[in-house]
């Protein structure tokens, strides 16, 4: 995780204190040191996977796609739920937003939605591809992951070359 929105660190912060949860219990609870979340909530995330900032991010219920500055509100309750907005993802294999992996020789693209799509827009951030909301396979919506869990196609299509 590198690009980090200052406010966000900050809102996350003010949260686990307003629950009055220590950083090691809230660290261990998202699946990162409490020496990573220290620097995270210092505005530096370069310490702390994007995963775990995700769980951060569910847990206190705070967006990580919303821009800083606007809207009001402020009520932040702590949340499990999965009140985060659809981000599409990018269908370009080659685009830097999808991440490769391989799986038994094959190789997959993990779909970073929060690259591709940070503002909820049309277009990828990275590549301007046009971005999907739906799974390509059934139209379910997507989830974070590679692979749909409602017909178990993988979001980004890749041409297997090797043979
Ligand atoms: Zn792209
Ligand atoms: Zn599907």
């Amino acid at each position: 995780m590198k690009r980090l929105n200052p406010d966000i660190c900050r809102r996350i912060r003010d949260a686990r204190k307003a629950a009055k949860l220590s950083q090691s219990v809230v660290a261990e609870e998202v699946g990162c040191k409490q020496s990573a979340l220290s620097m995270f909530e210092q505005g530096d995330g370069t310490k702390i996977s994007e995963e775990a900032v995700v769980n951060l991010a569910k847990k206190f219920g705070i967006s990580l796609d919303e821009p800083s500055g606007t809207g009001g509100g402020g009520d932040v309750q702590p949340t499990l739920s999965m009140s985060v907005p659809v981000a599409g993802f990018c269908p370009n294999p080659n685009c830097p937003t999808n991440h490769a992996y391989l799986v038994d020789g094959l190789e997959y693209r993990r779909p970073d939605r929060a690259a591709a799509d940070p503002v909820g827009g049309r277009f990828c951030a990275m590549c301007g591809e046009v971005l999907e909301k739906k799974c390509p396979g059934c139209g379910a919506p997507v989830h974070d992951g590679a692979v749909c869990s409602f017909c178990g196609n993988p979001y980004v299509a890749v041409l297997q070359g090797r043979g």
